[in-house]
């Protein structure tokens, strides 16, 4: 979450391979690293350019918040389509694992974030995420989010 690409892509990510990905033993391991993988896509998001000091006061901790209720949002709604429209039980637990693997990382970072203490492995996903980053001018960051999206909505209808 220290600059990372929105939460609500990564969840779309995840759905997408879900899909793709019949054996949710391969699917959820590759919807946790496809968070690593969307990171490093040149991206904007609530946090970029801030300090850590910023990132928990005013309208960005309500932003992220907003962004995890819709990116929680879709990947019920899916879930439950495959469930009770499609009756494809197995394709709705898949995607409702691979739609957290795919945020976990971000999730991982909130005791970061918001407390002073935190086990060493938090410390270390929070580093390793923000090398991975690749920020982008807002424009071009969303532009390149919401390809992402409109791609796998068009995949997953
Ligand atoms: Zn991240």
């Amino acid at each position: 979450m220290v600059l990372t690409m929105l939460l609500t892509p990564h969840v779309f990510i995840g759905l997408v391979i879900a899909k793709f990905f019949p054996n949710p033993l391969l699917a959820v391991p590759l919807a946790f690293v496809s968070h690593f993988l969307g990171d490093l896509t040149p991206h904007w998001d609530f946090f970029s350019g801030t300090k850590k000091e910023e990132r928990l006061k005013g309208w960005r901790p309500l932003a992220v918040m907003a962004d995890f209720g819709l990116g929680i949002g879709i990947g019920v709604l899916f879930t439950a389509k495959y469930l009770w429209l499609d009756n494809k039980v197995e394709l709705a637990i898949a995607s409702f694992l691979c739609g957290i693997a795919a945020v976990l990382p971000d999730a991982l970072e909130a005791p970061y974030m918001c407390l002073d203490k935190f086990p060493t492995f938090i410390r270390t996903i929070t580093e390793v995420q923000g090398k991975l980053q690749t920020q982008a001018p807002i424009v071009i960051g969303i532009t390149i989010q919401l390809a992402v999206i409109i791609l796998s909505l068009t995949y997953l209808l």
